[in-house]
């Protein structure tokens, strides 16, 4: 079959002429090609391999175009990028590599396309077509790819043992695209990736962190985790999870199996966000369960402080995936320190006060936080399922409600330090903190509503609570 209809970007005959005029042979290959495919739409980058050098393909490709974009050159890597209308063009020469098993890096040496094709990861990642005018739209699948296409299966085109053990990484790779086509891994290969999980950690943090971040990224994240886990490989990258399996029983009480029941609030939270980090979030939100489990006769099963402990897991886990420690790693931090505060809510009647401190100590993220506390329930009881999703429904509305009143999502004093020097003539001193905190926590309490006026006010009484003359002139 002909495969001239993958080829409608105008950019492939650009390329096709300047293969001509080189007189080289070169092909579209990998990800657009298997992308094509299934029809998943999202062709962006083009990996274009040449049988010579691809960047001198490159250069005269670039030369080619209109208004002659720039071409970025590794060298190191023998590789060539165009950023051309929005797509990222990278250009390779085939290459042929052996690996020595006391080397990380293997010798690489120029090569024809079966060479190269025979180091790619994945039958369905090595198919190419033909980009020269002689040949254009040949589909060259010597693993027969499309068939693994067709039954969605992930599948080398060498030895598994061999192709996962001279790059590690395929390992993470495989799960990766079984977890965003939903394909599964062929049983070789799982079997491979087993028998060699240990040998992820000569990868690095860096690369690592690409795949996980796409696995959390897919539609159904658990199905990565679970093979992560599955494959021993999870326990070597985040053990914090794997430390939360099992079900302990004494005394006849048990507590769930909170990794199983992490995978399930990360997928259900998936079905509501986008934002990976709240995602990350849901995957972390009860790490701290593990170290702080306890059991007593009296209450059973407890994990007092495990929000607080899990938000410092946080950190140590991000820093040892070389995740960043930014504002990213802070606002996961905080949604799980925060993971159980509406849980409280729900299940009591609800004050505006308490929503009022919700809203106050959750500020911005007090949206993405009950997203978060929803997806959090996995009871199988249909009538309990029912209620606290409904009770939540009112934390929800509740919240709409007084934040119109008082805004103290993003809450800024309603009188001013300045204001109240000089109301009673004072210096900095600790009296304006205290009749602070004092309006502050009034408009929480909800003894006045947010509004200058009435602070004003308020603060007039407790400053003469406090012994203060008013110097104002009135
Ligand atoms: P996507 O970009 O959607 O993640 P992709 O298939 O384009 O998918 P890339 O990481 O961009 O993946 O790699 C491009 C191609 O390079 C792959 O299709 C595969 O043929 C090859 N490849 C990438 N990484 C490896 C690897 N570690 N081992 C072998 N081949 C690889
Ligand atoms: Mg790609």
């Amino acid at each position: 079959m002909n495969y001239k209809h993958a080829l409608i970007a105008p950019i492939f005959q650009r390329i096709s002429k300047s293969a001509d005029e080189l007189g080289l042979d070169c092909y579209v290959i990998g990800g657009f090609v298997r992308d094509f495919i299934l029809e998943r739409g999202r062709e962006k980058d083009i990996d274009i391999v040449a049988i010579g050098s691809g960047i001198a393909l490159a250069k005269h490709v670039a030369k080619n175009l209109p208004n002659t974009p720039k071409v970025q050159v590794f060298k190191t890597y023998g590789t060539a990028m165009i950023k051309y209308e929005g797509v990222e063009l990278e250009f390779v020469g085939a290459r042929k590599e052996s690996y020595n098993p006391d080397s990380r890096n293997p010798s690489v040496e120029d090569g024809t396309l079966e060479d190269d094709q025979n180091r790619r990861d994945f039958t369905i990642n090595a198919m190419a077509i033909s980009l020269n005018s002689a040949t254009y739209g040949t589909l060259l699948d010597p693993f027969n790819g499309l068939k693994d296409l067709a039954e969605k299966r992930i599948k080398t085109p060498l030895d598994p043992a061999i192709t996962y053990s001279d790059d590690p990484l395929r390992m993470l790779r495989a799960i990766r695209f079984a977890t965003q086509l939903n394909f599964d891994i062929e049983e070789a290969s799982f079997e491979a990736i087993k028998a060699q999980s240990d040998r992820i950690d000569i990868i690095t943090k860096e690369r690592i962190n690409v795949e996980l971040q796409k696995i959390v990224e897919s539609q159904t994240p658990s199905k990565g985790f679970l093979l992560l886990e599955k494959t021993g490989l999870l326990q070597r990258i985040i053990p914090e999870l794997t430390d939360l399996k099992g079900v302990d029983v004494q005394e006849g009480q048990k507590h769930k199996d909170n990794f199983y029941h992490t995978l399930e609030v990360v997928d259900n939270c998936s079905k509501h966000t986008d934002n990976v980090w709240l995602r990350w979030a849901a995957l972390l939100h009860d790490i701290g369960k593990a170290p702080t489990k306890r059991f007593s006769k009296k209450v059973g099963w407890t994990f007092h402080g495990h929000e607080l402990k899990g938000s410092q897991m946080v950190y140590h886990l991000f820093k040892r995936l070389k995740m960043p420690l930014n504002d990213k790693m802070k606002y996961v931090q905080k949604l799980v320190f925060m993971s159980s505060r509406p849980i409280v809510l729900a299940q009591e009647n609800i004050t505006d006060a308490a929503v009022r401190r919700l809203v106050f100590d959750a500020g911005e993220y007090v949206d993405d936080l009950m997203t978060l506390c929803e997806a959090d329930i996995t009871t199988k009881n249909p009538y309990k399922f029912k209620k606290y999703h409904n009770n939540f429904k009112r934390v929800r509305a509740k919240i709409v409600e007084v934040e119109e009143r008082d805004k103290v999502r993003d809450f800024q004093p309603p009188v001013s330090g300045e204001t109240i020097m000089k109301t009673f003539d004072l210096k900095p001193s600790k009296e304006i903190g205290i009749i602070k905190e004092f309006i502050k926590e009034s408009i929480l309490e909800g003894v006045i509503p947010n509004d200058p006026q009435k602070a004003f006010e308020l603060m007039i009484q407790k400053g003469t609570d406090l012994g203060l003359t008013r110097t104002d002139g009135t």
